[in-house]
């Protein structure tokens, strides 16, 4: 059924690059054969996934949505994805996302934007952004092509994506999740998570991704809670801080208003509210877009068209016009834009004012949080400044659309486990999303509050 659906719904939402029904149904016949042999199943058993197409398939083509990748099929299969179907799960396919996970729209991807399921209910009909960069895997999800998806979150690209199309997702601790076989994007950031319907698969999901991995160097070494089984809504003895310096400019009223009714939630569910101050937020966001595509210009440079991916080699052209031809031809706009500004920032002339300065700011943003954890135990924050967009209203104005990303990089930055639940609709109907960041280590704290949301 699900198969049916994700064919069904390609040409009004683009949610996948390339469906992958065989392996669907193989994982359900491997879980019938278990099942009839009385083995033990997986916490994932049976359940039909959409794998954002950053993670490392073998066997089937992975592109990060780049023409530089198009037609690379990997030879070995990423930590996570393993992981899942380790657990039972199966694979629907691969889902668009923004090119390198680099946008908040899913409108830079190669493959052509992903459409949101969602529409405005006052009158107007234009197609809206699912939010990105796991743009595929929010619509997939929300639409209900499949019960949950991978994500990636660099800074944001899980929680802005559930945000905008009424769906759960959490971006855990940073090394929580292996990176190995995750193409890399700001690798001091990235971190996969679960996308899903609720709180309590989000849950189970992440067990099944989590884990330490010798592959990885950032990998944790901690054993994986069973985070599901000890989900608890009862917030009592649990304070909640609302950070004084969110309440931005520009935030919409209504998602001013979301925030309120949360902060009632909490205090229904037994929490004690305290307000908290985070300093340096202001600092955050150009802090995040100059170490994300500083870490991006060195981590794209080995898309060079000589080891795998595209190659472009003009007739009677040396190494150089080879490389210049390929990575002109390979990349999208966004991703060169990232990789111009990397290389500027990480230049002997401006390195100490721009990448060293922006590292310090980074560490101020850890300290802001630590301190503040000193006197609550959770943050409650919105997950955006505004519902989701018309496709096409920001992709002129890069500045525009980094602007969106304000509330989720601060998290990032600290690496730190945050999560975004769905809060109600705003008044055009659409899903606003609430955030719930936690200290480092305590995605049951992060879940728990979600369900108390949910
Ligand atoms: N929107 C942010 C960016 O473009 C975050 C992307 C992400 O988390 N992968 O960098």
């Amino acid at each position: 059924a699900f198969n049916a659906n994700v064919a069904a719904a390609q040409d009004a939402l683009n949610a996948f690059i390339v469906a992958t029904p065989d392996k669907a149904l193989e994982a359900a016949d491997a879980v019938d054969a278990a099942r009839a042999k009385g083995e033990t199943l997986g916490i994932m058993a049976g359940v039909p996934i959409g794998m954002k197409d950053l993670f490392a398939t073998e066997g089937v083509q992975t592109t990060a949505a780049s023409h530089m990748l198009e037609g690379f099929i990997p030879q070995y299969e990423s930590t996570v994805s393993a992981n899942l179907w380790r657990a039972g799960a199966g694979m629907l396919g691969k889902l668009n996302l923004d090119q390198f996970a680099m946008g908040s729209s899913n409108e830079t991807s190669h493959f052509g934007n992903v459409v949101s399921p969602w529409r405005r209910n006052d009158g107007g009909n234009a197609p809206l952004a699912p939010g990105g960069s796991s743009g595929g895997s929010s619509a997939a999800v929300a639409a209900r092509l499949c019960p949950a998806a991978t994500g990636t979150d660099t800074g944001g690209s899980i929680r802005q994506p559930a945000a905008f199309t009424g769906i759960s997702g959490i971006k855990p601790t940073y090394g929580r999740c292996s990176r190995w076989g995750v193409v890399a994007f700001a690798s001091s950031l990235d971190q996969a998570g679960p996308m899903a319907r609720d709180v309590t698969d989000c849950a189970i999901m992440l067990e099944a991704m989590a884990g330490f991995d010798p592959k990885d160097a950032t990998s944790l070494d901690l054993p994986v809670p069973q985070w599901e089984a000890s989900l608890d809504p009862d917030m009592r003895g649990k304070r909640i801080g609302i950070p004084r310096e969110y309440r931005m400019d520009g935030t919409d009223s209504e998602i001013l208003k979301s925030w309120d009714d949360g902060i009632a939630w909490m205090r229904d569910a037994g929490a004690e509210i305290v307000e908290v101050s985070l300093p340096h937020t202001k600092y955050a966001l150009p802090a995040y877009y100059i170490v994300a595509p500083a870490e991006a210009s060195s981590n794209l440079a080995r898309y060079d068209g000589v080891r795998y991916g595209l190659r472009d080699l003009p007739t009677g052209a040396g190494l150089q016009d080879m490389y210049a031809a390929t990575r002109a031809a390979g990349f999208g706009d966004e991703v060169k834009r990232r990789i111009l500004i990397g290389a500027y920032v990480l230049s002997a002339g401006f390195y100490d004012a721009y990448y060293n300065q922006a590292q310090r700011v980074r560490t101020l943003i850890a300290a802001d949080f630590a301190a503040a954890f000193e006197v609550c135990d959770l943050i409650l924050a919105p997950t955006t400044p505004t519902a989701s967009f018309a496709l096409g209203e920001k992709m002129d104005d890069p500045l525009a659309m980094y602007l969106n990303d304000v509330f989720a990089v601060p998290a990032s930055l600290a690496g730190l486990p945050a999560m975004s639940v769905p809060a109600g609709l705003n008044g055009q109907g659409l899903p606003l999303g609430l955030q719930l960041i936690g200290r480092a280590f305590d995605e049951q704290g992060v879940l728990n509050a979600g369900l108390a949301i949910e």
